[in-house]
């Protein structure tokens, strides 16, 4: 999880400018009808959002979609417009609904620009792909071209968090708008086993990722904790991590050309001083290659990653 920028414009630029393109006059009223019903529901948003309260928000009956005997959505009710509104004009990359487009491009590229990150706004591992609704449109359809709603992610944690709401008996996943967490150093990482490659002549190391217990978050730990199981960005960053480490950095221990020359203080005072490089250039303390280099300066004794299976 990683913040990124609110981005600097509303629901009152987004709104009127996706249904311009409405051709249907009928329709069109209907949703100049609904735009307070939608502004009053944005600002409610805001309020809850500010007391990590979001599983209040509730939905007014006015944005219901009559279901049939058999349970199915009408497909004809002019409340399907609200989401039609993000995949017509607003998320559409056509040269006639640009005016509505922008907001979605910048909505991707503020995460790069603003905040020195190219990086998804939950894993802070891959790179930005596609626009998440932070709560799900097919639920809340007056959220579907709200910025507040639209954040920049990958499409591994899009994929991973679905439909997810908000419910009353659970944390609610930590927002990358409103949630500031990035200055706790909230990420760890241990090592889980050691098993010899067949035929390889080597190693091959395993880690774990998890969410650290600490006391004097702003924001709730368990909130934390449940963003990143129902991400399962443990999956996504381990896989990295191990990549990383079992093709690369486990060649330059065991070289003594490179790393393996070094005293095993040295080395410790080697990964500290890359883990700290590493926030400076922006990929915050909860990046999986700060906690693995901060992981590896801990230990004293580093010969058991320099082994060989004998
Ligand atoms: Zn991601």
């Amino acid at each position: 999880m990683f913040r990124k920028p609110l981005p600097n414009f509303t629901i009152q630029d987004t709104y009127p400018v996706c249904i311009s393109y409405i051709s249907n006059a009928g329709i069109k009223q209907y949703m100049v009808d609904m735009q307070e019903h939608v502004y009053t529901q944005s600002e409610k948003y805001l309020k809850l959002i500010s007391q990590s309260k979001l599983q209040e928000l509730d939905i007014p009956t006015i944005f219901n979609i009559p279901v049939d005997t058999n349970g199915r959505k009408s497909q004809t009710h002019e409340n399907n417009w609200f989401v039609k509104l993000y995949k017509y004009y607003l998320s559409k990359n056509e040269q006639k609904y640009s005016d509505a487009n922008k907001f979605y491009n910048r909505i991707k590229l503020d995460g790069v620009i603003n905040n020195n990150s190219k990086r998804c706004c939950y894993c802070n591992n891959h790179k930005i792909e596609v626009v998440d609704h932070f709560l799900p449109e097919s639920k809340y359809i007056f959220l579907a071209v709200n910025p507040i709603n639209l954040v920049p992610a990958c499409e591994e944690c899009n994929d991973n968090k679905h439909a997810y709401s908000p419910s009353a008996t659970e944390p609610v996943l930590v927002h990358p708008y409103f949630d500031f967490i990035d200055h706790i150093n909230w990420l760890d990482v241990r090592l889980v086993e050691r098993v010899e490659a067949k035929d390889e002549n080597k190693y091959i190391y395993s880690f774990e990722y998890f969410v650290k217990e600490i006391s004097e978050s702003s924001v709730s730990i368990d909130r934390i904790k449940k963003t990143f199981e129902e991400l399962k960005i443990n999956n996504n960053i381990t896989f990295d991590a191990q990549n990383f480490f079992n093709t690369e950095l486990i060649y330059d221990l065991r070289d003594p050309e490179e790393l393996g020359g070094l005293l095993d203080t040295d080395l410790a005072l080697h990964f500290k001083r890359k883990s700290e490089k590493l926030v400076t250039q922006g990929y915050g303390l909860n990046h999986w290659k700060v906690a693995l280099y901060q992981m590896l300066s801990s230990y004293s004794d580093l010969s058991f990653f320099k082994e060989n299976p004998s």
